[in-house]
């Protein structure tokens, strides 16, 4: 068996979502100061580096983060690779052969080449899912969608309303954003991903692996 990390590490200089500052990690005690322990105060978004979005993250009053169906965030798991320069639609997943039944899918797309140097600056150009593809794995039945950048839509779709996240989480699809998959090879996994359980949480940092067995 082997376990493949596929979580970002937090760190001060990670790329965030524009606007959204850094995660800032101060220390409360430190033995080199001649406290007990060694224990840090940690400040951050809850969209930080690889994480979880929950219903409200887009629709007010739905079920937040401590809510997400655990049996969604484990369990088998398909990761397809996506080589095109524009964004994953329905048609390409038609041919993409995604077996029926399929629960769990993480695209692995040119995006996660950024994670190599993990402190690439925030780069608006990335591949996501446009809005014929959300529908495509709503109706496919699937459970967990995840993506190799920040977004699982388009930079800039508050414009029109960001049908994506709408379209997966309105169905209950748990969607996993900033995955680094560059280590990874397409194919079956087993998926464990852990967001934080922060009560109603808008969001939660995850750690997240892919079992090979
Ligand atoms: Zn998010």
């Amino acid at each position: 068996m082997r376990v493949h990390d596929v979580s970002l590490t937090i760190r001060a200089d990670m790329p965030t979502w524009p606007g959204e500052a850094g995660p800032l990690i101060a220390p409360l005690k430190r033995m080199a100061r001649g406290d007990s322990s060694n224990v840090s105060l940690v400040t951050f978004g809850d969209h930080t580096g690889t994480h979880v979005d929950p219903p409200v993250h887009f629709i007010d009053g739905s079920p937040g983060i401590d809510r997400v169906p655990v049996d969604a965030l484990v369990g088998p798991c398909q990761v397809v690779a996506f080589t095109g320069d524009d964004h994953i639609s329905g048609t390409w997943l038609d041919g993409a052969g995604l077996a029926r039944g399929t629960e769990r899918v993480l695209f692995k797309t040119r995006n996660s080449e950024r994670w190599r140097d993990p402190a690439t600056p925030f780069d608006k150009d990335f591949i996501a899912l446009d809005e014929t593809a959300a529908h495509w794995l709503v109706r496919a039945g699937v459970r967990l969608v995840g993506i190799d950048y920040l977004s699982i839509e388009p930079f800039g779709s508050g414009k029109i309303g960001h049908p994506v996240h709408i379209a997966l989480l309105r169905a209950n699809v748990v969607i996993v954003e900033g995955l680094d998959l560059h280590d990874v090879e397409p194919g079956g996994y087993e998926l464990v991903c852990g967001p934080l359980k922060f009560q109603d949480g808008t969001g939660s940092p995850a750690r997240v692996f892919l079992i090979e067995r």
